[in-house]
């Protein structure tokens, strides 16, 4: 452990703390009946960070009744795409304005480093510009040539009431992947964050309320998926439900839609597989690997948390990952020198070293860490980077989402090898290709079952370029004008012209 790049903690001042959320429901920002409250702790710092309402059926059911009588009032869903975008580009502005402060609540409450948070909470708002622009494009279509007396539209409107549950891993970014796509389609939505990551979700709503968005149409309740996310999935004035999150959690999601038939869109768990061929930019391909595993912690749906390597390479390529992994900075969030933070919880810290005890035990090699990690003088809990070769596809930290810094190498000798266990996965969420042969580079993108495939790169993304899952990696699209698509209902128009015929 002595030689990795280890930021011991630092003295940054913090916010004064414990943040209070309360729900916004129409409008209001009100405790639960109940009063009841669940509290958050820094992952790295062990300290309390907010204490939040904690919501119930009540509070949900009143939440979407809230954004039924919004979206039937027409206060959003009938405005013109102008005025929609008017809004979008004013709450792009507000978060810009206020990107130290809100990425502060961001790296607290996940544990992730504030660099990263700034560059998340930024970019957001630039998701929020791309959907301003998105709602002043929206169109459908028309249809001249069904006959003289006829004229055909195809109308597009907004789906309705629609439910959005994130998860704790990037709130405010995956929050912004959804909501500003439903608000340019003119929908009405009711959020629920993680239980983990609260916060950021309320400074959302705030911003909102000052932006002057019409009371209603967007609401937030806080607390736990049971009862809150549940009754967001199965209540019948909820038309639609988007969730990103883990696989498991997205079947109970479908199960309950299916009551009222729904519409549901799933961003769900990956196991991203970069493959490497000894023609590729080795140096490239490794850094790209050190950041696709290091980044969130790996707590990233698209982090690359098994690499498949030539055998001819392999052991020249993971001693050139396992330098730069040493170089890496792991430590206190709040230093902006740091890449990578905290683990979410402690049962999550014990979940990932029970991966690598088990890879470990049945032959797999530990090359670099393995192990919790010290940081001097904070509190929560970490893990550092890890780097496990001779792993097998059968093995579970080849199969599962480990959803921490560990990496695992397997190797092959060709294409339809590692094709056979990039596509032996049950996700199809993302997959990379090195090579210099653009034909081997087409070969892997044509016949590789995700939904991304990133060829000499890893995780570029844009708000232009769309994203999602195939497999047990989800449904649907985000972002992107496929991600509008997602949040719009199409309506046909047959019209005769003049005279109806005897
Ligand atoms: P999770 O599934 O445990 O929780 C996600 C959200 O669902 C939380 O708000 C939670 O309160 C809620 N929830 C829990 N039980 C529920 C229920 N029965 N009904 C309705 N809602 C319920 O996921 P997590 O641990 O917060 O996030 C990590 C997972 O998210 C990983 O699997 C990761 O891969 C995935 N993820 C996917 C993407 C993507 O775009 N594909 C992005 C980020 C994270």
């Amino acid at each position: 452990m002595t030689d990795l790049n280890i930021i011991a903690a630092t003295d940054t001042p913090l916010p004064a703390l414990p943040f209070t959320g309360r729900h916004l429901i129409g409008g209001d920002w009100v405790d639960s009946d109940d009063g009841a409250t669940f509290e958050r702790h820094s992952p790295a710092h062990g300290t309390l960070v907010s204490r939040s309402a904690q919501g119930g059926q009540a509070e949900t059911d009143a939440a979407i009744a809230a954004a039924r009588a919004a979206f039937d009032a027409g206060v959003w869903s009938r405005i013109s795409g102008k005025d929609r975008a008017t809004m979008l580009l004013r709450v792009a502005d507000l978060i810009e304005a206020n990107v130290d402060e809100i990425a502060v609540w961001e790296t607290l409450e996940s544990g992730k480093p504030i660099s990263q948070s700034r560059g998340e909470v930024g970019g957001a708002a630039d998701l929020w510009r791309y959907a301003a622009s998105l709602a002043r494009t929206l169109k459908g279509d028309s249809h001249n040539t069904l006959g003289e007396d006829m004229l055909g539209v195809i109308l597009k409107e907004p789906i309705g009431v629609v439910s959005i549950i994130t998860p704790w891993n990037f709130p405010f970014w995956i929050l912004s992947q959804k909501l500003p796509f439903a608000l340019a389609a003119g929908c009405t939505c009711v959020i629920k964050p993680s239980e983990m990551t609260p916060t950021t979700t309320v400074r959302m709503g705030e911003l909102l309320v000052e932006a002057g968005l019409p009371a209603g149409v967007v609401n937030i309740v806080l607390g736990h998926g049971l009862p809150v996310g549940a009754r967001l999935s199965d209540h019948p004035e909820v038309d639609m439900v988007t969730f990103t999150g883990s696989t498991a959690v997205g079947k109970t999601i479908s199960a309950s839609a299916a009551g009222t038939l729904k519409k549901v869109a799933l961003e769900l768990g990956g196991k991203n597989p970069q493959v490497i061929f000894p023609d590729a930019d080795l140096d490239g391909a490794a850094d790209a690997v050190t950041f696709g595993v290091y980044f969130n912690a790996g707590e990233c749906c698209n982090s690359s948390s098994r690499i498949l390597v030539h055998e001819d390479i392999a052991e020249a390529f993971v001693e050139k990952v396992v330098a730069l992994s040493r170089r890496v900075a792991f430590g206190d969030p709040m230093d902006p020198r740091t890449q990578v933070g905290a683990i979410v919880t402690p049962e999550h810290n014990a979940k990932i070293d029970g991966y690598v005890r088990q890879a470990e035990a049945a032959g797999a090699k530990i090359c670099l860490g393995g192990g919790a990690l010290t940081v001097p003088g904070m509190d929560g809990q970490f893990y550092q980077p890890t780097v496990v070769a001779g792993v097998t596809p059968d093995m579970p930290i080849a199969r599962d989402e480990v959803f921490g810094p560990v990496l695992s190498v397997l190797t092959f000798r060709t294409l339809d090898e590692a094709l056979a266990i990039v596509n032996g996965a049950t996700y199809g969420l993302s997959a990379g290709i090195w090579s210099d042969n653009m034909h081997t580079c087409l070969d892997f993108a044509r016949r590789a079952q995700a939904g991304t495939i990133w060829t000499n790169t890893w995780m570029d993304g844009f708000p232009e370029m769309t994203f999602g899952g195939m497999k047990q990696s989800g449904q649907g699209r985000e972002i992107g004008s496929y991600g509008l698509e997602e949040f719009l209902e199409i309506k046909t128009l047959a019209m005769r012209i003049g005279k109806t015929r005897a």
